[in-house]
Formats: C-alpha cells, structure tokens, sequence
C-alpha cells in the first residue's frame, strides 16, 4: 500500500526508511513549497494556523502522488492541535480524496491507543513486534545521526571561509544518511559527515553571537516556514542554538516525560499549561538567558495561541534577565527580504549591546 506523512525538516528521510522496511510504497512528502501554501491556503479555513495550511497543501500533493494512507499526529491541550486532523480528513473527502488517515497521539496521553495504532499499522502487511523493534531502531539511529549533523552544522556555519559551503556539504550529508541501510552503514556515513563537516575551512578569530530560537514546532523545524532562519544567521556569522529537535521532542512526549523539567523553570512567569510549546518558549529563553546567550527568537505562526500568551509574557523575562528577544510571526505573507532585514537589524543590536555592555536595544524589538 502506498503510505506518506508530513515533511518536518529531515526527519522524512528517517520515516521513509522505517516505513519502507514495514513493507510500504512511501510516498515521500515533497519539501513544502509556495504551491503547497497555496493549495493549504485555498483549501483551508481563513481562521486555521499557517502548519495546517501548509500541512494541507502537503496532503493534496502526497494524495495527488498516489497515497492511500496519511500518518500524522494529533495534539492535547488547550490549542486547536488536537482538531486539525480530523479537519484536514474531512476537507480532503469533501474534495474528494479516497484514503485512510492514522492519526497518532502523544503516548503518554493514552498509551494503549498509541500501541493498537503502531500494531495496526505493522500487522498490515504481516510483520511481526519483533521486525517492528529491529525496523525501529535502525531508523531511530538515523534521526539520531540526521539531528548530529544538523546540529553540528549550525556549529560550523558561522565559521565558514567561504559563504554557503556548509550548506552545500550538509545536504550532501544529508544523501549519504538517506542511502544508509543498517546500522552500521549510518554510523560510517555519521563518521563521513562529520569529518566532510569539520574539514571546511573556517576562520579561527571569530567569536561569533549567540542566539536560541524558540517557538512552535512545526515552524522551528520546518526550513520552508521559517524561511531559513538558522542558515540565514549562520551565513551572517551568528551560532544558533534551536531549542526542539524531532529525536529530543519524541524522547519527551513519548518515553519519558522530562518536560516536567522545563515547566519548573518557567513556573515563576506561567504556572500553567498553554499547549503547543508556549510554556517551553518561557522556560527556554530563561534557560538561553542563564547560559549566557546574546540574544532569543522566538518564532511563531500568526494567530498561534500558546505563542501570543508566552509573547506576552516574554518582555518581562527579557527584561528581568537582560536578554533581549526578537519576535517573529509567520503567516503567508511572510517574505525572505524582510525577515533578513529584521535579522540584522537584530544582530546589529546584539553587537552594540556586546560592546557597550547596555540596554540600547529596549524597546526596539516588537514585531
Ligand atoms: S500550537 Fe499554535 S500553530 Fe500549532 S496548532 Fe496550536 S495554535 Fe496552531
């Protein structure tokens, strides 16, 4: 049967490989483009967040590809998360569309129906809990080995010679995992891309800026909805530290629940749950303020619920710890051009208060 799921940053090469080895067709999911925001946004309601629209547009394109079943997940808590799933399915029937959608919930929020999902899925085409467990490790190891790179990227990007040679090098990096079959071949291409990483020639003096990005997470991962923001800064000699990455988000939400910790930092701004990753952006910039990071972006989809209420909450955090926040609101209006101008205008600011040791950039940060 042919099978397909959202695109979210890398993490489509991982999927795609356990799938495969669950015995599926995969349509991958195309990185999203203008023309999927513009099929989202004809399709969606005008009042729906920008991740459904784009996630909608990748719908149509996977269904158009040929796709029978739809994996995706679904949301708890106080935002509209938890709907769009079944909104999105009953938009695609109405235009339409035959197909299956398998909608997977946090584990921790009902554990046995997240198990009878997997068990469906598997058992479809006769695999056994046991090929499952092996099938599952392997591609693990590869989310594992696809977030390195990722993240060791960014640490070099800002020391490049040469503008845009890391960004070539990670997506070549990013063939080498992909054709990578067992474990061992993804610790050797994990050993290759390390190596082709660190071998780009770099500047040895620069002490480049420190900034945390924060926010919702489908537009923190996703490079298309946050129109490049970690290369754009990386390209300026700026190192960015992203707060979610996929492996780090499922370790939390499904084995054990170690966002408890990030609560309890936040708990002196916001003492309760908002959904989506609200509380987490007051916790990581109070984390990014203490370990002495030059500045926090936090980005979020316009009309995003849990991303207004900690915007709100943040000018009083950047203020108490003297970091200072550059707030980012995407919808399809969005362009490239003034999100690099608003970028270095920040940066600008980052460097005054570096070398002046002041508050010159209050009040200078609105969206
Ligand atoms: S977290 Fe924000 S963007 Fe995501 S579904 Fe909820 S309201 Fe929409």
């Amino acid at each position: 049967m042919k099978i397909s799921f959202p695109h979210m940053g890398t993490s489509h090469i991982a999927i795609k490989h356990l799938l495969k080895n669950l015995g599926y067709e995969v349509i991958s999911p195309p990185a999203p483009t203008s023309k999927t925001l513009d099929l989202g946004v004809r399709y969606s309601p005008e009042f729906a967040c920008i991740p459904f629209k784009v996630l909608l547009g990748t719908y149509v394109e996977v269904l158009e590809a040929g796709a029978e079943i739809i994996l995706t997940t679904g949301g708890v808590g106080p935002c509209r998360a938890g709907i769009y799933a079944m909104l999105q399915k009953r938009i695609l029937e109405d235009l339409g569309y035959d197909f299956e959608m398998i909608v997977f919930e946090p584990p921790l929020h009902g554990l046995r129906d997240f198990l009878g999902k997997i068990k469906y899925v598997v058992k479809k085409n006769g695999l056994s809990w046991r090929q499952f467990l092996f099938e599952f490790r392997t591609a693990w190891e590869k989310l594992n080995v696809l977030d390195d790179i990722e993240i060791l990227s960014h640490r070099i990007r800002p020391y490049e010679l040469k503008k845009g040679e890391t960004t070539k090098v990670f997506r070549d990096c990013l063939k080498i995992i992909d054709q990578a079959q067992t474990r061992e071949e993804i610790r050797d291409a994990k050993a290759t891309c390390t190596r082709m990483l660190k071998d780009i020639p770099r500047k040895t003096s620069h002490k480049p800026l420190k900034i945390g990005i924060i926010g919702e997470i489908y537009v923190v991962l996703e490079p298309f909805m946050n129109l490049d923001v970690e290369i754009t800064l990386g390209e300026m000699g700026v190192a960015t530290h992203r707060s979610i990455y996929l492996t780090q988000w499922t370790r939390q939400n499904s084995i054990i629940n170690t966002e408890g910790s990030i609560r309890k930092v936040a708990y002196p701004y916001l003492q309760r749950m908002i959904g989506g990753h609200g509380i987490n952006s007051i916790g990581e910039t109070i984390l990014y303020a203490k370990n002495k990071f030059d500045g926090v972006i936090q980005i979020a989809p316009f009309t995003c619920i849990p991303e207004i209420v900690a915007k709100g909450i943040l000018p009083k955090v950047s203020r108490d710890l003297d970091i200072p926040i550059l707030y980012l609101t995407i919808d399809e209006q969005t362009a490239k051009a003034g999100l690099q101008t608003r970028l270095e205008a920040f940066v600008g600011l980052l460097l005054q208060k570096r070398h002046t040791g002041g508050m010159a950039y209050a009040g200078l940060l609105g969206n």
